[in-house]
């Protein structure tokens, strides 16, 4: 057959490569509100706004209140392959940001219509960066960034017939916000829809002062009050993000051991769910989707939880970077951990230790 007549080899168009590696990174809108705040965040932003047009097919624009992009960089944060978060091997070996790839922007510059507008605190006005043109102008813009995407998919036709209904894509888009939010109780997040706002969920200026209540978990220096501000704000931002009921039906998780710290809530085992739609897990402050973890929560809900059901949780696993690789996959959805086998025990115990008061009086009443 003619498909398997040899043609010469020969490179690809820039253009094309970056299409191709687009693929990777950004599948549907929602892929884009994720990465827009994982740099809002890197940012060290503590009020973000995300407003959607259709589902966020028409437009995606985060806007955040972070440190900025200085006017020479701005042209080189479209470009593949290029970053600030990360300049060695050994870097990436201990990244701390969500961020480390460099090629988010360049990936939506090749699929989506992308402007950039933003400002540092030491200049005097904003700079506009329309990547389509690669033209840079003045614009009036407070110290922060705002990221600018519309018309995802317009020059692949092909890709963009894959999206499902607004609605659908909506929904897509306010999970990935909600993820993000659950992880930074101190950063205020807003979602705007057709120019309506949706959800706004303000953050504990307690959590900001204590840093995010992940990074006053991480380091183990933190005092009784700030660990305390960091659980308040953590609780709080549950309730407003999973609803009042969540923070009823779940258990405190406090574990730390062997250089691995737990925090979160599991859900009570008459509160298990038919689907898993309230699992929530996170490294590092990173969602992630990590069979170890999960199957180490099952396993400690083994004797309780029964058939298919799901249990609830949110769970902050705080390790060393060192110990676990999130090079795994261009969305960085998933990781590799050094010793998955002591992270699965810690989890389990963390679980089981957090379940055992509601389990007692039952095993007490089973051996009178
Ligand atoms: P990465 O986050 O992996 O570095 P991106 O393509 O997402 O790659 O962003 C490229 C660079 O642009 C970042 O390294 C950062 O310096 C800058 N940048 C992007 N978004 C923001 C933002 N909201 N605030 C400040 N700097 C940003
Ligand atoms: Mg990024």
């Amino acid at each position: 057959p003619a498909f398997l007549l040899r043609q010469p080899i020969e490179e690809l168009p820039d253009a094309l490569i970056s299409q191709i590696a687009a693929g990777e990174v950004v599948e549907r809108p929602a892929s884009v509100v994720r990465e827009l705040l994982d740099n809002a965040l890197d940012a060290a932003a503590s009020h973000v706004q995300v407003r959607l047009m259709a589902g966020g097919t028409r437009l995606v624009s985060v806007q955040d209140d972070g440190f900025g992009i200085p006017p020479d960089d701005l042209p080189l944060a479209v470009r593949r392959h290029a970053t600030s978060k990360i300049r060695s091997l050994h870097d990436l070996e201990t990244v701390e940001t969500m961020g480390f790839r460099g090629e988010a922007l360049a990936a939506m510059a090749s699929v989506a219509h992308l402007r950039i507008a933003s400002r540092t605190a030491d200049a005097d006005s904003g700079q506009l960066l329309d990547a389509v043109t690669g033209e840079l102008e003045p614009v009036a813009h407070a110290v922060g960034t705002t990221v600018e995407v519309q018309e995802l998919f317009f020059s692949t036709p092909a890709r963009r017939k894959f999206l499902k209904a607004d609605v659908t894509e909506y929904a897509h888009c306010v999970e990935a916000v909600r993820r993000h939010a659950l992880a930074h109780p101190g950063v205020e997040f807003a979602i705007w829809h057709g120019g309506k706002l949706q959800q706004q969920w303000r953050g504990l200026p307690a959590a900001r002062q204590a840093s995010i209540a992940v990074d006053a978990f991480a380091n183990g220096t933190d005092t009784a009050d700030t660990e305390s501000a960091a659980h308040t704000a953590m609780n709080r931002r549950m309730a407003d993000v999973l609803g009042a009921e969540f923070i009823e039906q779940s258990i405190a998780v406090h574990y730390q051991a062997g250089g691995i710290r737990i925090e979160g809530r599991t859900g009570i085992p008459t509160a298990s769910r038919a689907r898993a739609d309230q699992q929530f897990c996170y490294v590092n402050g990173r969602f992630v989707r990590d069979k170890t973890i999960a199957h180490a929560v099952r396993s400690a809900y083994e004797d309780v939880l029964h058939g298919q059901r799901q249990p609830l949780y949110v769970l902050f696993v705080q390790i060393d970077p060192a110990r676990v690789d999130v090079n795994v996959h261009p969305t960085k959805i998933e990781v590799r951990f050094r010793d998955g086998r002591e992270v699965h025990s810690a989890v389990r115990h963390a679980i089981e230790h957090a379940l055992a008061p509601s389990r007692a009086p039952a095993t007490d009443q089973a051996g009178s």
